[in-house]
């Protein structure tokens, strides 16, 4: 895999999600917040997240199928591991590595409403508006970016780059 250009620095990354960080905790005083981690994208950015999140939070992992090997969204969502936990009465925070066409989220909002949370919202490091297939906007966003394929902070080219501290647009 070869780079074109470094988009987002490690410096700018930590800046954003203290910022992140901060609204969140505001937003949630006297609350706890149940956070759903989807995998494995987004792994690194809610990890650094949840430390910059200063009311009490749990957490937990779900993995939904995703691009595999190609970079064309299918559109087709499936399950592959859900929650250990009961989420009726929670206040949810979904983290997402990088909502694309909003598919992905679109389905699984509506899995997660069935559930009955005392709230859900979406908090996604990045987001490319331009591509939206669904109306479905983020919360919470890092940094709005073009449309680009881009990997790094957690995000993949197959299987590759996820340990990347910065987020870089991948050569064609
Ligand atoms: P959506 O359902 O919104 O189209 O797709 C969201 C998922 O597509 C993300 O969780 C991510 O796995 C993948 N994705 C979309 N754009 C990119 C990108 O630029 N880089 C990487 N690595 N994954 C992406």
């Amino acid at each position: 895999m070869e780079l074109a250009q470094i988009i987002i620095t490690e410096e700018e990354i930590k800046q954003r999600v203290a910022e992140l960080g901060a609204q969140i905790t505001a937003d949630y005083q006297g609350r706890d917040l149940f956070v759903i981690c989807i995998l494995k994208g987004a792994a690194v950015f809610m990890s650094d997240l949840i430390r910059q999140i200063k009311v009490p939070v749990e957490i937990d992992f779900m993995s939904l199928s995703s691009y595999g090997a190609s970079t064309k969204t299918s559109g087709v969502v499936r399950m592959l591991r859900d929650l250990d936990r009961e989420i009726a009465g929670k206040h949810i925070l979904v983290v997402e590595d990088i909502v694309d066409t909003g598919l992905t989220l679109s389905y699984l909002k509506e899995n997660l409403m069935v559930r009955k949370p005392a709230s859900l919202k979406i908090c996604t490091f990045l987001d490319k508006p331009s591509r939206r297939q669904v109306d479905l906007k983020p919360d919470y966003c890092g940094r709005e970016i073009e449309d680009y394929f881009v990997v790094g902070y957690g995000l993949d080219f197959n299987e590759k780059g996820r340990e990347l501290p910065y987020v870089a647009i991948v050569k064609e």
